[in-house]
């Protein structure tokens, strides 16, 4: 019996050839040096911020040659169902503004190539696992689980290389007349690849990232197809596809560089072009004294779903990853402020190969500048998007009078160095509550300096009788805070204060933390001149009276 029976047996309705489908997807007409690439994640129900590391890096890839950049998702080992996981990959992508230029969603296909989902691609895989039986790369291997599970107990005993390979490839010396006899009495069955790899050889190949790489030839026969549902392991599948999608670059995480050496041999027996591989070094975090993978089970910050949920403006999260991606992106940014990380001139050789500290604190850095630059009317916009979906609330108080919350957005903003606050939209409840009577509630305050109940009432109400005035400019009020000040005995002078403190009941600026606390509470705030200003005589008395 020839391969070419034995292939047609197993895959009787399988009518399209190879070559069939190198006409449905050609070749595709960019320009030279154009990239294509792909971001291929499994659908497990969400995304890591390793995810978004790839992402990014196709996106930047194809974008600064002039190529495409596509989304496929990878669900051949995937037994959930997955257009939740799907609609939470399209949700990083939108809100990234890392958006494909082809992809599916929802079976909306766009793009020339698709289907983009694997498990959709059944019949793609069957005509090339088919050819691979032809030419004499693949066999169907009976072993079951159990046969398996002892060859590799045996493997262990002996300290031999696991693997089904050389003696231990009970199937892959059958006639193909065995073979056709246990298809037709009905045992199940998997097929894998026939390796003609040899582990004494070296197989070499250039990294993008880590640069020339070598490694041991793969000599073990991969399952290439599940007897489960008939799909293509994902080894099979991203051959299959990159080819026929066209990819010219693969990016993905370090944890696939061992499978590199099988997936050189995969595109050699086919006879198709080898795509160029970025393997991007994994995310690291500092816990203590130890660097260790950021991990989705300890880290809350490794999902995506965090920086969404808090409102991370997404630019701060691709610009920290920027940091991350290129050494040299921050003396870039450093010299280029305000353009976007779209200029940047990204050099895949300058990609770091051990590993990248991820580190939240300088995300909340990078985001506080970032949001330190909006002007209020797009600080307003944002925090009324994220809060209509995250705190309803909240919304409903900063909406009721838009303009009023702007001027509370605006204190100390639009101006040339402007006030650190947020990090992220969820901030910034936590900093202004206290400007709106609905949420308004006074907090307990542990009054250092000035202690006594009855003189922080006399400091108040001396202040509003005599001083306060609504019409005031900001340098009249401070030099009116300053004369009340002295008014009671404090210091309105620090030098002065700290040569002789004996001589004052205290400073300037207990005076203003009286009037500070009395109003919101809270020692530390914006500018109290505007706040004052925007709560207005009624509701600082109000609040003073309540005190
Ligand atoms: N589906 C694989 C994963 O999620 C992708 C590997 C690749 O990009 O080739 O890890």
């Amino acid at each position: 019996m020839t391969d070419k029976e034995l292939a047609d047996l197993i895959f009787p309705n399988v009518t399209k050839s190879v070559e069939d489908y190198e006409k449905i997807y050609p070749k595709r007409n960019l320009s030279e040096g154009a990239r294509v690439t792909r971001f291929a994640p499994s659908p497990t129900g969400f995304v890591h911020i390793g995810n978004l590391l790839q992402a990014l890096t196709d996106f930047l890839l194809a974008r600064n040659s002039g190529g495409v950049y596509y989304l496929r998702n990878e669900d051949t080992d995937t037994k959930r169902e997955v257009n939740e996981a799907v609609d939470k990959i399209m949700e990083t992508l939108n809100y990234t503004n890392l958006v494909p230029d082809e992809y599916e969603y929802r079976g909306e296909i766009v793009g020339n190539y698709g289907p983009y989902v694997q498990s959709e691609r059944k019949e793609i895989y069957h005509a090339f696992i088919k050819h691979a039986i032809e030419i004499g790369r693949a066999y169907p291997c009976f072993c079951s689980a159990e046969e398996l599970d002892v060859m590799r107990k045996k493997q262990e005993a002996k300290k031999a290389q696991p693997g089904y390979y050389g003696a231990w490839a009970k199937c892959r010396d059958l006639t193909n007349e065995e073979r056709a006899e246990r298809i037709k009495n009905g045992e199940s069955y998997v097929i894998r690849f026939k390796s003609m790899g040899n582990p004494n050889r070296k197989v070499k190949y250039n990294d993008l990232v880590t640069g020339l790489i070598e490694f041991p030839e793969n000599n073990n026969d991969m399952v290439i197809m599940k007897s489960s549902d008939l799909l293509p392991t994902y080894h099979f599948a991203h051959l299959v596809d990159d080819h026929l999608m066209r990819t010219t670059h693969v990016v993905r995480g370090q944890e696939w560089l061992p499978s590199v050496p099988l997936h050189i041999e995969l595109f050699q027996a086919f006879g198709f072009e080898q795509p160029d591989y970025i393997h991007n070094s994994l995310l690291l975090k500092q816990d203590g004294d130890v660097r260790r993978k950021i991990s989705k089970r300890k880290d809350p910050e490794a999902l995506m779903s965090y920086y969404i949920e808090k409102g991370y403006p997404s630019i701060s999260v691709i610009e920290s990853l920027m940091t991350i991606l290129n050494s040299n992106y921050e003396e870039w940014r450093d010299e280029h402020p305000d353009v976007s990380f779209l200029e940047f001139p990204f050099n895949p050789a300058k990609v770091g190969t051990t590993g990248a500290l991820y580190d939240l604190e300088k995300l909340d850095n990078i985001s506080k500048n970032i949001i330190s630059k909006m002007t209020k009317e797009e600080v307003y916009e944002e925090l009324s998007k994220y809060t209509e979906v995250y705190d309803k609330d909240f919304y409903e108080i900063i909406t009721a009078n838009p303009d009023y919350t702007k001027s509370i957005l605006n204190i100390e903003r639009e101006q040339e160095k402007p006030r650190k606050d947020y990090a992220c939209w969820m901030d910034v409840k936590e900093s202004i509550w206290y400007m709106f009577d609905k949420l308004y509630k006074p907090e307990s305050f542990e009054w250092k300096n000035v202690v006594d109940k009855e003189e922080i009432k006399n400091i108040l109400n001396t202040y509003m009788e005599k001083y306060y005035d609504e019409s005031d400019d900001k340098d009249t009020w401070f030099n009116k805070v300053k004369e009340l000040t002295k008014e009671l005995g404090y210091a309105d002078n620090m030098k002065e204060y700290k040569a002789n403190p004996e001589n004052y009941k205290g400073n300037v600026s207990d005076i203003s933390t009286v009037i500070r606390v009395a109003v919101t509470s809270k020692s530390q705030t914006p500018d109290l001149y505007f706040i004052l200003k925007l709560l207005g005589k009624k509701r600082i008395i109000e609040r003073i009276n309540n005190l």
